[in-house]
């Protein structure tokens, strides 16, 4: 399947005046048409910051984004444009993300107005996307405040939805929701999904949706990505230290289930002052001497980053030794 949006070792470093700071490292991933890529890691990891980069929100200062096969660097003002209308954005707080000075007819209607669409086109667009949402079509003359949470994020929802893109960045898009309303709107969001042939990439810390929502799953720890697969491969097998200690962190219905809480220790460390060699090893109860200098390459069809996952060398054998 050719690839809507590919990342190839991209990194997103930046200065600040205590020193360059790593929030993105030579990440690599790939997103297909109509697939939901999810991106989970504790805070300060660096998944908004990829979604920025990815956004043209924040520098790439190395590597290479490609977009339907053409490198983004490359675009001239027409692919931009065309770049900035086929993918969209869904935030995670819905109160904060949409101004409360605007009707909802205006705030849908912004995002077509910047790209040169007017009049009636706008206004069968707007009818259709509140359709889509499952909003009635006077939320129309409605502001923000007069919504519930999960209405709200609909609105959300139905603005990135205008300009029909191909692919949403969806940024931790339930987290602030009520729990009651949250599978409503990720039952909604798989609707649009499956009627529209929209990629997802799916920021997020809460397994469960992750396991529940994606097709594929990227573990980051401190700007790298050290852990990439089927999602229900990793979840079931996880290789990475690090993943194993996400998955065993999440709550488990039956409170007599024992948790393994051995395998992590402290908090990320700073992005600013990065550990040497495997960004992990300080928190890792199985870092050794060349974790803590040398930076493990990807090994396995899950891209594990582990010095654990490195194949056992096959023994050379001599011609001559008759075995
Ligand atoms: Fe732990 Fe070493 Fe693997 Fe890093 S490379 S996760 S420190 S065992």
């Amino acid at each position: 399947m050719s690839r809507l949006l590919s990342l190839d070792q991209v990194s997103c470093h930046y200065d600040t005046k205590s020193g360059s700071v790593r929030a993105v490292d030579q990440v690599s991933i790939a997103i297909h048409p109509g697939e939901t890529v999810a991106l989970v890691g504790e805070s300060g990891c660096g998944k908004s910051t990829l979604a920025k980069v990815i956004l043209g929100l924040a520098p790439v200062t190395s590597g290479t984004i490609h977009f339907d096969g053409i490198a983004t660097h490359t675009f001239d003002k027409a692919q931009q444009m065309a770049f900035r209308k086929r993918v969209q954005v869904v935030f995670q707080d819905p109160y904060s993300s949409l101004n409360p000075r605007l009707r909802v007819s205006t705030i849908l209607g912004e995002p077509m107005w910047a790209h040169g669409f007017k009049g009636d086109l706008v206004k069968k667009r707007t009818a259709e996307v509140l359709e889509m949402v499952g909003l009635r079509q006077n939320a129309k003359d409605l502001f923000p405040h007069e919504f519930s949470g999960g209405q709200r994020q609909r609105v959300a929802v139905a603005r990135a939805l205008m300009l029909a893109p191909d692919l949403i960045i969806l940024d931790e898009p339930i987290s602030a929701l009520d729990v009651s309303i949250r599978a409503q709107i990720l039952n909604l969001l798989q609707d649009i999904q499956d009627q529209h042939n929209i990629a997802y990439l799916l920021i997020a810390h809460d397994l469960g949706l992750v396991e529940h929502a994606s097709q594929r799953v990227a573990v980051m720890y401190l700007g790298r990505v050290v852990e990439m697969g089927i999602t229900g491969e990793v979840f079931t097998h996880p290789e990475h230290p690090y993943t194993r200690a996400l998955l065993s962190a999440v709550p488990q219905p039956d409170p007599s289930v024992k948790r393994n809480t051995d395998l992590i220790q402290g908090d990320v460390a700073s992005a600013l002052h990065p550990p040497t060699g495997c960004h992990f090893h300080p928190r890792c109860p199985h870092a050794d001497r060349r974790c803590q200098e040398q930076i493990p390459p990807e090994f396995g069809d899950n891209h594990v980053k582990c010095w654990l996952s490195q194949p056992a060398r096959t023994e050379i054998k001599h011609p001559n030794s008759g075995q």
